[in-house]
């Protein structure tokens, strides 16, 4: 509990305290949590205001279904993808990385199946002509259905449920037949003929890169089956429905890693693979009651076993990531295709096999997506109410904001330059003179910086400053040369 006032401060021995706002003089603060889970409008706006994510092409009226991220999205976006490398390739000794191209030969999505059969099913409504996701449109009626079913199959679905299916533009119940729309996206890349007769594809999947360099990758370095092969990278899909904000998107990045085992290793290192996915998020610090494991009832035919861990979105539980038992089939089709061989002999038995796989496979803008709805909170403050973002400490944009008191006082700016200077190389920092303390706090709570630091008149005397913790709000005074450790016991 701490007394809290806007630009005033509250000396009591060693204590200096900066307050939110006027009105927090006559209350104590203890934050309370007001509201459980924020809606998608309430991520949209946070995104928007604090710089986090920003619609495509905006001045132009936006290009749907592709995002930027602004300045604190992209440290996020960043964040997210070292936690997921770190977890991935450094902390283990068994799979490496890998950074393959966007494009590749036509050749690797006719093998792979992509060409003929990457599809969703759509049906276009015929009173407003919008386009839908056949199986989403059921879903949302209480149908159970799914992309992996043949035309025929979804077609008698909509056919006998058409009454309770609504176009999500004008809400009638009038489509026409589905039909499975392929959705890869395609470029010119190379064709010089104005024709368009060779099309080339932007990567629908990032793995596909790893399934044609495993080969390089096995003889180039010095990993031995069981091993793995993780990346990040650009993915693109001709989405027919996307709108739900970053959850879906036309352009995206995945993190994904495909683990080669010996056929009868599978599914133990499947049911590893899936242990450590799990207690991954845990450790992210994502609520559990907010994660669930979906099994896959549709199995495409090849696939021993498929589950989705999933999260308690606002709009649903939907897929945040899918953690697959892929069996033999991409090896297979890519030896097929290209003629090479791709089994593997095991050195000490000489056995000869085609490696089975087990992936995981995220992506980066869902990831975050679940991050900032498990971190945003609304809280009483006293005074009012504050947003707070308490995303996990290694996640953060931002680790410490340094504020001068005041920015018209040229003492404590080159004061509080200096402090920024010290802490700058150890963490990640930002200088904030923007305003009054109380409002510079309440940003840096929307953003999730953990820690705010004030240079005021007393600093340039005692060489002290008063630290702010962004979840309890308490404030004490740490000596300037101690910060460093203070800081690095804390983040
Ligand atoms: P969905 O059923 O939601 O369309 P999917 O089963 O087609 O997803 P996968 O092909 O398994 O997805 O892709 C693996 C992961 O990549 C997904 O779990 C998701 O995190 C991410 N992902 C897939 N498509 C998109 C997209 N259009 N936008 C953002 N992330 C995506």
């Amino acid at each position: 509990m701490v007394w809290q006032l806007n630009s005033y401060t509250w000396h009591k021995r060693e204590k200096v305290v900066y307050f939110d706002s006027i009105f927090s003089m006559i209350s104590f603060v203890m934050p309370e949590e007001t509201k459980k889970q924020p809606t998608i409008d309430d991520i949209i706006s946070l995104c928007k205001r604090r710089g986090f994510v920003f619609q495509s092409s905006e001045i132009y009226g936006g290009f749907a279904a592709v995002y930027d991220y602004g300045p604190y999205g992209v440290e996020l976006a960043n964040n997210i993808k070292q936690a997921w490398w770190k977890a991935m390739v450094q902390m283990r000794e068994d799979i490496v990385g890998l950074d393959a191209s966007i494009f590749m030969s036509p050749k690797v999505w006719e093998a792979s199946g992509h060409v003929s059969g990457f599809s969703d099913p759509m049906a276009e409504c015929k009173q407003c002509q919008t386009r839908s996701r056949v199986d989403h449109l059921l879903e949302t009626a209480g149908i159970t259905a799914d992309e992996k079913m043949s035309e025929e199959e979804i077609n008698a679905l909509l056919t006998e449920h058409m009454a309770e299916v609504r176009c999500p533009k004008c809400g009638q119940s009038d489509f026409s037949e589905a039909k499975n729309f392929n959705l890869l996206v395609q470029s010119n890349l190379g064709d010089f003929t104005d024709k368009g007769e060779d099309p080339v594809y932007l990567r629908g999947e990032t793995c596909q890169g790893i399934y044609v360099n495993y080969r390089n990758v096995m003889s180039s370095s010095r990993v031995k089956i069981p091993f793995g092969v993780a990346q990040i990278g650009k993915a693109f899909r001709n989405e027919i429905t996307a709108r739900q904000f970053i959850f879906r998107t036309r352009e995206f990045e995945q993190m994904e890693m495909q683990y080669f085992t010996h056929p009868e290793q599978e599914m133990e290192e499947y049911e590893k693979l899936r242990e450590a996915r799990w207690q991954y998020y845990i450790d992210l610090g994502i609520k559990p009651e907010n994660l669930q494991w979906h099994k896959h009832e549709n199995l495409v035919f090849y696939a021993k076993e498929a589950y989705d861990i999933e999260y308690n979105f606002s709009f649903g539980w939907k897929e945040l990531e899918g953690v697959h038992a892929r069996g033999d089939y991409d090896l297979t089709q890519h030896a097929k295709a290209s003629g090479q061989d791709l089994n593997y002999t095991d050195g000490k038995t000489n056995e000869t096999f085609v490696p089975h796989i087990v992936e995981s496979s995220v992506g980066v803008g869902r990831t975050m997506l679940m991050v900032l709805t498990d971190a945003y909170t609304e809280e009483e403050v006293g005074d009012g109410s504050r947003v707070v973002l308490k995303l996990h400490k290694s996640l953060v944009p931002i680790q410490v904001a340094v504020f001068p008191l005041l920015r018209n006082k040229p003492d404590l700016v080159a004061k509080a330059h200096g402090v920024f200077d010290q802490l700058k190389e150890d963490f990640r920092c930002e200088f904030d003179d923007n305003g009054n303390v109380g409002k510079r706090y309440r940003r840096q709570d929307e953003i999730g910086t953990p820690y705010c630091v004030t240079v005021d008149f007393e600093s340039l005397e005692d060489g002290m400053v008063t630290v702010r913790d962004r979840d309890t709000m308490e404030q004490e005074r740490v000596a300037i040369t101690d910060l460093n450790s203070y800081f690095a016991d804390k983040l």
